[in-house]
């Protein structure tokens, strides 16, 4: 049995005392919510302030990027040196850093790498865009990212992998579980294949894009479906509440 994850990636949103706000909200009720793991990605400079608040608590705190270099001349980048001590979590690859920031299926595994190596747990993005979707293309797409993302790495017990269709985020427009379910399914057919023994069926894969308390509790009904990676409703506490609540009683 896998323990389900949901965790919050709150992107360029909230101001340091926004940040601080949101988390003391949902520090009203998230750490008492049993079975769950529970991450919330605040931006890089508030991720202190926000560890602090959720010191000695069940919350886990991720960062939302993370740079291959231990140190030197990167002007504006974050190493795993950095957050280590500071984060849990380390999301990797998310489609915004690949559309917008030109990250590449290389980029996104020396990231994964490095950031394992520095001890931290790691979520690698894929997801497909909607011309790759509308052509078939999307398990293909989403596996040569996976093998991509995933090579050369030995040990897969601190890694996640979050499903997330590119056309789904942030549009209003959520795959179908069982669409989501059955990508999920082929990646782990995939991770089954570059990872022998049990690590593959321990591994948590996650659905996101356009999660919200309306549609999760069907995604987390889905056996493939282990948790969610959530943007927009992650910035609202009683919504982020409400997700992992959901994904808490999906396993009761
Ligand atoms: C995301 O960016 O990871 C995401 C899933 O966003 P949203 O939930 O807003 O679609």
């Amino acid at each position: 049995m896998r323990t389900p994850l949901v965790a919050g990636n709150w992107k360029m949103n909230t101001t340091v005392p926004e940040a601080v706000a949101l988390v003391d909200t949902m520090l009203n009720d998230l750490p008492f919510i049993q079975g769950v793991e529970k991450v919330v990605c605040p931006p890089f400079v508030s991720l202190d302030a926000v560890r602090q608040r959720v010191s000695g608590t069940s919350i886990l705190v991720g960062a939302q990027d993370v740079y291959w270099e231990p140190k030197g001349a990167y002007t504006g980048e974050i190493s795993v040196l950095m957050l280590q001590g500071m984060v849990d979590y380390v999301i990797v690859g998310h489609s915004e850093r690949r559309q917008y920031f030109h990250e590449s299926d290389q980029d996104v595994n020396r990231k994964a790498r490095a950031a394992l190596d520095g001890g931290l747990r790691v979520i690698v993005c894929v997801g497909e865009n909607l011309a790759e979707n509308e052509l078939g293309h999307a398990e293909s797409f989403v596996e040569a990212q996976v093998r991509a993302g995933l090579a050369g790495i030995e040990t897969l017990d601190r890694l996640v992998i979050a499903y997330e269709p590119i056309w789904a985020i942030g549009t209003g427009r959520a795959a179908t579980p069982e669409n989501a379910g059955a990508i999920i399914g082929h990646i782990r057919g995939v991770v089954r294949q570059v990872a022998s023994g049990p690590a593959a069926d321990a591994m948590r894969i996650l659905y996101g894009g356009s999660v919200t308390p309306d549609n999760f509790a069907a995604f987390m009904a889905h056996p493939e479906i282990d948790g969610g990676l959530v943007g927009g409703a992650s910035l609202n506490a009683d919504s982020f509440v409400t997700l992992t609540r959901q994904a808490a009683e999906s396993t009761a």
